[in-house]
């Protein structure tokens, strides 16, 4: 089956069109005929098309809204020998959607009905910056493509839905969590699953064995406490502002800043929170950027002394959520970086490594140095009693696997 995968955002849409079945998810065999981005939707946009194999193919072009992106996308793929195996966009056979919040409702994919559409409108005041654009891109291609076109939400919080009350309930009244829905939901599932998949995958181990702490470091990071192959804890909390410090959102502040900020500063509370969203982490402590090579390029070269504070706030955050989450599983296996920084820094995994040696940690310097790049494997030092490793994240593989299995009627466990 051909798949085309959608990430649709405020104002872009991120595709991909995966090959896969059933033979070819036992066999690891997926292929991926094409991928791409409308960047820029409602002005003029900058479309980035490319098929497996061949040169990237980059234009400007208006482009109104998301449905005009998803026509783009489609009269692309249907265009004369655009991408190789794919007649047109009669061969997409299904479609899959990154949604990125399923309250409680959704712990695992689903296909897309009337009744589905209106359960994931309800979750909209729960993640506003997010769920509506989601939803743009199911109706556009429904708008587009008609309503027979098997379509499947694969949500980024559905697999800490095993997340026990003790980890998901804040110290706050409980009738807040009955009235409100007020409790920590995670997010970044997808990668988290997808890593710990692999990882099974790659050492043999069964999902029981699989004990793992998994950071997800990118623009957004998270971390998350796998035990016996499910998630037990994870930082991003009711929203994906909790947690680690990231490249433009705080992370874990004490709540009681906001009005103090809000009062001093004289803004509305709305006000700080965009400022703990959009001017904090990496951006906000440096002065600089949210980039962290730009960072490290900064502090290397000049010095910089914000720069290495961000840094080192960066990482310890980091460090600190290992060790916590190490303790919340009772004893991990091994912790593994993904995401753009995870895969690409080894300055990064070495700085939040550092003096975890106490609990078995012990990186081989020189592995970690040459692991960059869509590289995969372990860093540690052989017999180092806590493994570490590099697994490059492949969220679109899952979400395309995801809604196969779906359309084909095949069990999928989390
Ligand atoms: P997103 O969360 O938007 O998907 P990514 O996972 O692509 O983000 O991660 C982007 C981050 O990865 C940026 O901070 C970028 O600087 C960082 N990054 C990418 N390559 C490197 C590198 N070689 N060294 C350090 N950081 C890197």
């Amino acid at each position: 089956m051909n798949i085309l995968v959608l990430n649709a955002g405020s104002s872009s849409l991120k595709f991909q069109v995966i090959r896969t079945d059933e033979e070819r998810i036992k066999s690891d065999s997926d292929q991926r005929l094409a991928k791409g981005l409308v960047d820029r939707i409602g002005g003029e946009a900058v479309l980035s098309f490319q098929a497996t194999g061949r040169p990237l193919r980059r234009t400007a072009a208006p482009v109104r809204d998301h449905k005009a992106a998803v026509e783009a996308v489609l009269r692309w793929l249907a265009s004369e020998d655009a991408v190789p195996d794919l007649k047109g966009y009669r061969d997409i056979d299904a479609v899959g959607h990154r949604v990125v919040h399923g309250g409680e409702r959704f712990t695992r994919s689903v296909l897309i009905t009337d009744v589905v559409l209106r359960q994931v409108e309800d979750t909209i005041d729960l993640a506003p910056l997010h769920n509506p654009h989601n939803l743009k891109g199911i109706l556009a291609v429904k708008d587009v493509l008609g309503k027979d076109m098997p379509q499947a939400a694969v949500f980024d919080t559905a697999f800490h839905h095993t997340l026990p009350d003790y980890a998901y309930l804040y110290g706050i009244p409980y009738p807040l969590y009955r009235r409100h829905r007020v409790r920590r939901y995670g997010f970044h599932g997808t990668s988290h699953r997808y890593v710990a998949y692999r990882y099974r995958k790659l050492t043999g181990k069964t999902r029981e064995e699989t004990n793992l702490v998994t950071m997800h470091l990118g623009n957004g990071s998270s971390a998350c406490a796998i035990r016996s192959g499910e998630s037990v804890d994870t930082s991003m909390g009711f929203t994906p502002l909790e947690g680690l410090v990231m490249g433009t959102r705080s992370g874990d502040v004490d709540p009681a800043i906001l009005d103090y900020i809000a009062v001093k500063e004289g803004l509305s509370l709305r006000d700080v929170e965009t400022l703990l969203q959009k001017q904090s982490g990496l951006l906000g402590i440096s002065g600089l950027t949210h980039d962290m090579r730009e960072l490290l390029a900064e502090e290397q070269e000049t010095g910089d002394r914000r720069a290495r504070i961000a840094i080192d706030v960066f990482c310890y955050r980091a460090r600190k959520y290992v060790g916590a989450y190490l303790a919340a599983i009772g004893g991990a296996e091994a912790i593994v970086f993904t995401g753009g920084i995870g895969e690409n820094s080894p300055e990064i995994r070495r700085r939040i490594l550092q003096g975890l040696e106490w609990a078995g940690v012990q990186l081989d310097l020189e592995v970690n140095r040459r692991m960059v790049g869509g590289a995969e494997g372990p860093i540690c030092a052989e017999g180092a009693r806590l493994g570490a490793w590099v697994i490059p994240t492949d969220e679109e593989l899952l979400i395309a696997r995801d809604t196969a299995r779906l359309v084909l009627g095949l069990e999928s466990r989390y």
